[in-house]
């Protein structure tokens, strides 16, 4: 799995980080997504599917690789 974050469609609502906290962080400022790790474990696969699932602005994607 590879995961992009799209830092101009993020809004900050920080669902990702309640969802997925070891894969994205917000930065301390402005509550924008920061991606901690592009290629996640495998047990961290379906928290991240759910991250970007919940996100409100769509500003989560999932690759393969
Ligand atoms: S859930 Fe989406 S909008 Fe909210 S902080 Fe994460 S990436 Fe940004």
């Amino acid at each position: 799995m590879k995961v992009t974050v799209d830092q101009d469609r993020c809004c900050g609502a920080g669902n990702c980080v309640l969802t997925a906290p070891e894969v994205f962080d917000q930065r301390d400022e402005d509550g924008i997504v920061v991606l901690l790790d592009p290629t996640p474990a495998e047990d961290h696969h379906t928290a991240v599917r759910d991250a970007a699932a919940v996100c409100p602005a769509a500003a989560i994607a999932l690759g393969a690789g």
